[in-house]
């Protein structure tokens, strides 16, 4: 089934099917670009699917539901392959709780947009145009610096003087708990290095910050040192068995390495 038709039943299936039409209208009304209406329709029957499949009345949809669906059914879903970024998500789904405001369906009114939104935005679209990453990665990293954001600054203008190196070092460690492997937890780190890189392209000098990100250890890679066998030992002492002061110096450093267990 191609991704209209998918859209198409998913939201026929949906409490939202009544509310569709006063959707695609107000887009029209407001002039907005064939294809930015088709990415909406997409986001929408996507997020219908899962009120459905949640069983969501949709009286109470409003800002924590569609925070509910981007922050946790996005990372984690699986019902489709087709991928639209946070910011177009968020954008079809604050139109549409506006709509049902509107239609006197529910009564939330919607969140102003944060410095911390437009920050994100922006940094998205450095990820997106410039360094060229996937929607998903994207994703995965938006959430993250959004979390250290949110944390530091609210809804106050991001200023990025303000994050210290403490700041960040005491973000990861109440992060840690989030991440099960250094696998999982390096995607942290790389989140983090990279908006403070972007950040180094916007002229901040963010170097401390980048050097507090350090990645776990990946000891499992390791393995023990290969050893020498009595065998090769005998024979490197042989080879040492005479009276040259540089032999019998060399032999005192063998003899010390192969004590403390280094050879
Ligand atoms: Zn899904």
């Amino acid at each position: 089934m191609n991704s209209f038709n998918q859209s198409t039943l998913w939201l026929a299936e949906s409490p939202l099917v009544p509310y569709i039409e006063a959707y695609k209208k107000y887009f029209i009304q407001e002039s907005y670009s064939s294809k930015t209406i088709k990415s909406y329709f997409h986001c929408i029957a996507h997020f219908a699917h899962w009120v459905t499949q949640s069983n969501l009345d949709i009286l109470h949809i409003n800002e924590a539901t569609i925070e509910e669906f981007i922050n946790g059914h996005l990372l984690e879903c699986t019902c489709t392959n087709s991928y639209l970024s946070v910011r177009i998500m968020h954008a079809a789904l604050i139109h549409l709780i506006r709509i049902l405001n509107d239609n006197g369906i529910t009564t939330s009114s919607c969140r102003k947009v944060t410095p911390t939104d437009e920050e994100l935005q922006a940094y998205d679209n450095y990820m997106n145009h410039v360094k060229g990453l996937a929607q998903k990665t994207r994703r995965q990293y938006l959430r993250i610096t959004e979390r250290l954001l949110s944390e530091k600054f609210s809804e106050t203008p991001v200023i990025i003087s303000a994050i210290k190196p403490e700041d960040v070092r005491q973000f990861i460690n109440r992060q840690k708990k989030r991440y099960s492997t250094s696998g999982n937890f390096s995607v942290l780190i790389t989140a983090l290095r990279g908006y403070f890189r972007y950040r180094t392209t916007c002229g901040d000098q963010v170097n401390h910050l980048i050097g507090v990100a350090n990645y776990p250890a990946n000891w499992q890679l390791s393995s023990l040192p290969k050893a020498l066998n009595n065998e090769e030992v005998e024979c490197l002492l042989e080879t040492l068995d005479n009276n040259r002061a540089s032999d019998r110096k060399t032999k005192a450093i063998v003899h010390c390495a192969l004590d403390l267990g280094l050879l």
